[in-house]
């Protein structure tokens, strides 16, 4: 069964180091909502079945959509697409946003997992990432979440900030727990291009981040996650035994899914397409029934190269029999060159996968680089 993605571009400020789609002028947002029901209606039979398995409604910050708006889009997708029994319903949502009228709202439209950005509890680092909410909201939203009845709960949070020493990032880790999720997704601190993050560094304003101390923090969170008998189950993702991300495992597993709004991509197992990263052009390409999207086909080459990037970012590990079948005569470089690795400690093989080794884990993006096809 395919998932289905919607991209709320809307945030309330901007963070510092965010380089995804999203505008702070709120003043398209019902148009663009509009344009996404429309979008629904089109794309509807995209997926090979109109039966989903996992929603997610990310951005930009879905949480500032009020009761109308969602629920304008949860009766068009019940409209098009048949919502299965057991779907996980994810919706992103800001610490500044969670109260319990909204919880409530949320509650009877049918989410039932929240993925909280709280990102740090400590006030200084919230403060110089820019974002809207403050350490007491990070502290309190998860058991008032909690009350009104979620149980399903996603934290994000982030490592490698400046100022955010080790003991603090344990603390920050152990004050998460503390509040029982199912799930943590954690992020270290990347400078993208035209961000302001990048803009403050490079003109000395601010400090760089320290890749050292990052890499160090990572290991902190691997070894307390582990202690805690939490399954490390993708670089950046950790959750209690059976609360695996749907959503986000379907992008891992190569399963088809659709995204819906602003540079939301799609993937209908041959190929990608991606739609413009604009709120104006797209409501503009909308109003005249089409969808502003480029599309690749994908070759044998990329298949193969994405599937070594994701599926060794995975606990389940990379089969070996999957990449013979897709290249028989590719597999012999491949095998080379993961022999190295294997002999070098940074990854393993077992039961036909070969995995990442906690030290490859660091390197995760640069070993599958060194595997791919060219
Ligand atoms: S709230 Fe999320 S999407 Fe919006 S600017 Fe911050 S990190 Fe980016």
């Amino acid at each position: 069964l395919a998932g289905l993605y919607i991209h709320i571009p809307f945030c309330k400020q901007a963070c510092f180091y965010c380089d995804f789609h999203f505008s702070v002028n709120q003043t398209l947002r019902k148009d663009v909502v509009n344009a996404i029901c429309k979008e629904l209606e089109i794309q509807k039979d995209y997926l090979p079945s109109s039966e989903l398995e996992s929603l997610y409604f990310g951005g930009g910050t879905p949480s500032l959509l009020n009761e109308d708006e969602l629920s304008l889009i949860f009766s068009t997708i019940d409209q098009y697409f048949k919502i299965s029994k057991s779907a996980e319903i994810t919706l992103e949502a800001n610490p500044d946003d969670i109260n319990r009228e909204k919880l409530r709202i949320w509650k009877k439209s049918g989410i039932n997992r929240l993925s909280i950005g709280i990102q740090s509890f400590r006030n200084e680092d919230l403060k110089w990432m820019n974002r809207a909410h403050n350490s007491d909201e990070a502290n309190h939203c998860v058991a008032m979440a909690k009350d009104e009845g979620f149980h399903s709960l996603s934290l994000d949070l982030i490592y490698g900030i400046p100022g955010l020493d080790d003991k603090s990032w344990e603390d920050n880790i152990e004050k998460a727990l503390s509040l029982n999720p199912t799930h943590l997704s954690c992020y270290s601190l990347t400078v993208e291009q035209n961000t302001p993050l990048h803009k403050l560094i490079s003109t000395d304003r601010y400090k760089n981040v320290d890749e050292e101390r990052s890499s160090a923090q990572f290991d902190i969170l691997m070894n307390k996650l582990q202690e805690s008998n939490w399954n490390h189950y993708e670089i950046s993702n950790f959750c209690l035994p059976g609360y695996e991300a749907v959503h986000n495992s379907n992008y891992w597993n190569q399963i088809p899914y659709l995204g819906i709004g602003p540079s939301a991509h799609s993937f209908d197992g041959h190929s990608r397409q991606w739609n413009i990263s604009h709120n104006k052009k797209y409501l503009e390409s909308l109003s005249d029934g089409e969808i502003p999207a480029e599309r690749e086909v994908l070759s044998l080459k990329d298949k193969m190269n994405e599937y070594l990037l994701t599926s060794l970012r995975t606990s389940r590990g990379c089969e070996v029999n999957y990449i013979k079948s897709l290249d028989a005569n590719a597999y012999t470089s491949i095998a080379d060159q993961a022999s190295e690795f294997i002999d070098s400690k940074i990854m393993i093989e077992e039961n036909g996968f070969w995995k990442l080794s906690q030290k490859g884990k660091q390197l995760a993006d640069k070993i599958a680089s060194d595997l791919f096809i060219v």
